[in-house]
């Protein structure tokens, strides 16, 4: 038997679609077919689903809320396994506890990889514990967010990896679900080494302080969000920023005014925003982000990254990175 039909046959033919356009799971709102489609809401589900096809060799991706995706229009040959495990929850705490019951120091939470960081947020700040707050809004799942390790403010620390405590992942090379401690997966800005792995993020849980008060973390989390909705272009479709900042030595180097590392700036200073190709556009708001304006394809986003890189490398002698991950073939 043909090893798609198997995994279908096996996974339940009425739950895995095939040609499933994957514009319909990008925020980009572009992207093919995927030749098979299966939406894991249990771990037990996403874990059969992540085994069956490492054993039966066909290629996978893993999908959380396609946040930082761009996906080619020919879509990918293989199966998408699109991450919908959401649950999280208390599992520790640590610390003595007084007699007014408030002086708890620090507590453990545990989420699983399809749970959103903005849940992960709310369900923080309401259990009154601090340090995941700038997540609130975030787009995207929490395994998303840890092969990024999403941040916010990056001059304040403000990354998902630095309150990880544990991760539990699959690594498809052996088949194997190992737990692993914060260190192992070497954050750093925008990257974790599951970038290099290629493991799927099955669960984690998080060390967060007790907060001494809960309307102000509320009030922190709000604030971001106000800022997030003034400085981002928001209702029209795309994948948040499409390149990472440049380092504070290229800063130094270009004397960018307040050694400002935003590649926003960089690209604004081109002359780039509002640029066209197709459907797609340099956000006129913030020059980091490309917007799906009229049914873009992905060629002619990727147009426009060309484009950009091009540039920056012949006006400032910069190497732009991307920050969002390619899927199929382009
Ligand atoms: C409007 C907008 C604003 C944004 N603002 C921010 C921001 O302020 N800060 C920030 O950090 N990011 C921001 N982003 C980017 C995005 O929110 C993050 O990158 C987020 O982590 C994406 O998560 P996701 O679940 O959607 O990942 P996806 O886009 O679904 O996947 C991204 C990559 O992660 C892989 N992946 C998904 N799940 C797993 C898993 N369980 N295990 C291993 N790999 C996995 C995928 O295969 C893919 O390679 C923004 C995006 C948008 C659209």
């Amino acid at each position: 038997m043909d090893k798609f039909q198997e995994f279908k046959n096996t996974i339940g033919p009425l739950r895995v679609f095939e040609n499933e356009p994957l514009s319909r799971h990008t925020y980009f709102k572009i992207g093919g077919p995927a030749r098979l489609f299966f939406e894991a809401k249990t771990s037990e589900d996403f874990r059969h689903a992540l085994t069956l096809a490492t054993k039966l060799g066909i290629p996978y991706v893993v999908l959380g809320m396609g946040a930082n995706v761009l996906v080619s229009d020919n879509g990918f040959d293989g199966i998408v396994i699109k991450n919908k495990v959401d649950e999280v929850k208390l599992v520790g705490i640590k610390g003595t506890l007084g007699k007014d019951g408030k002086s708890i120091k620090s507590a453990v939470v545990w989420a699983s990889s399809g749970t959103l960081m903005n849940r992960l947020a709310r369900f923080t700040i309401d259990e009154g514990l601090e340090g995941l707050e700038f997540l609130l809004s975030v787009p995207g799942t929490v395994g998303g967010g840890i092969k990024i390790n999403a941040h916010f403010e990056v001059e304040k620390d403000e990354f998902i990896g630095n309150k990880l405590l544990t991760a539990t992942v699959f690594d498809p090379k052996t088949q194997q679900i190992k737990t692993y401690k914060q260190d192992y997966f070497e954050f750093s800005y925008d990257y974790s080494k599951l970038q290099q792995t290629r493991e799927i993020v099955l669960d984690a849980t998080f060390r967060l302080d007790v907060a001494s008060n809960k309307e102000a973390l509320w009030q922190v989390a709000m604030n971001n969000v106000k800022r997030r909705n003034d400085e981002q272009p928001i209702g029209v479709a795309c994948s948040g920023c499409i390149f990472q900042n440049i380092t504070p030595q290229e800063a130094i180097r270009l004397q960018t005014p307040h050694l400002t590392t935003s590649t926003g700036y960089i690209i604004e200073s081109m002359g780039l925003k509002g640029k066209r190709i197709g459907g797609a556009e340099i956000s006129p708001h913030h020059a980091n982000f490309i917007l799906n304006t009229e049914n873009a394809t992905a060629s002619d986003v990727l147009e426009l990254i060309k484009i950009i890189k091009e540039k920056a490398k012949e006006k400032y002698d910069l190497n732009l990175k991307e920050e969002i991950f390619l899927i199929g073939n382009f």
